[in-house]
């Protein structure tokens, strides 16, 4: 990996390109999961690159969702495997959730050295290796599904789902968490609870939050996704006007 100086403006984006990087190196982030991470740094660059009201709001819903649910599972895709890998452990460890590899340009080779990654920084309930086809109308290697995990949980969390799968597990009758930075993705629009910030970001509020929460009581927020994700939108609009009048 290149080293960026800590006083570079842009050094926590270029670290995480690092990541991305050193993760196809490893074979653990497909090449197309660096489009995805571009698409989602062009969304962090109109946000400003940091977390939202309206995002943190979203993240205390998911917080009492993963809290509350009886069978929550983590769904752990290429992209978040290179950047975030300790923070979804922890995550699984804080919920007592299974992690559950599910990627999209599937192939076993790259699951089993996603597996050993994930195995290798400490996660001890990793699923994904025995996932087959059973997510109704999915036609993609993502309909793949473990029975002990996301076939059987009512709660998925998923950062950077695809649109497609997120529908389909909304049908089968889940609710879904959704990370993702493009407020318009059609992930966004279908997941029960979006969290449209950086997937980092995101899950250092989510634990922190669920922290705090388990030494109190959990109470669900009242929330609307729709109209939270209205309120994303216009959050950065202003933004984008106090930038274009040079404040
Ligand atoms: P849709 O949900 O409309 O189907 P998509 O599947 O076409 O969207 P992809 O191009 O597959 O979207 O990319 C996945 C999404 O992940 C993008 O919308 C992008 O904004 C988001 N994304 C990429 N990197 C990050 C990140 N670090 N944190 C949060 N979101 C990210
Ligand atoms: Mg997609």
């Amino acid at each position: 990996m290149v080293t960026i100086p800590e006083s570079h403006p842009r050094y926590k984006s270029l670290q995480k390109r690092e990541k991305i990087v050193a993760g196809i190196e490893a074979g653990i982030t497909s090449r197309q999961g660096l489009i995805a991470h571009g698409r989602g740094e062009a969304f962090d660059y109109l946000i400003g690159e940091r977390t939202l009201p309206a995002a943190l709001r979203a993240t205390e819903a998911a917080a009492a969702l993963l809290l509350t649910a009886e069978k929550p599972v983590i769904s752990v895709n290429g992209n978040v495997a290179a950047l975030v890998p300790e923070k979804l452990i922890a995550l699984s460890t804080l919920i007592l959730a299974p992690l559950e590899v599910n990627i999209f340009y599937w192939t076993e080779e790259r699951v089993q050295r996603i597996v050993a990654h994930l195995e290798r920084l400490g996660a001890t309930n990793v699923l994904g290796r025995d996932a087959e086809p059973r997510i109704p109308g999915i036609t993609h290697a993502r309909a793949r599904a473990d029975t002990a995990g996301i076939y059987a949980a009512d709660v998925v969390f998923t950062p950077l789902e695809d649109g497609d799968r997120c529908e389909a597990l909304i049908k089968m009758g889940k609710r879904v968490i959704s990370v993702d930075l493009n407020p318009f993705s059609r992930t966004s629009r279908y997941a029960t609870v979006s969290i449209v910030d950086d997937v980092e970001r995101a899950l250092d509020n989510l634990i922190a939050l669920i922290r705090a929460a388990k030494l109190s009581t959990v109470t669900t927020p009242d929330f609307d996704n729709q109209r939270n994700l209205s309120a994303v939108i216009d959050e950065i609009i202003e933004r984008l006007r106090v930038e274009e009048s040079g404040c």
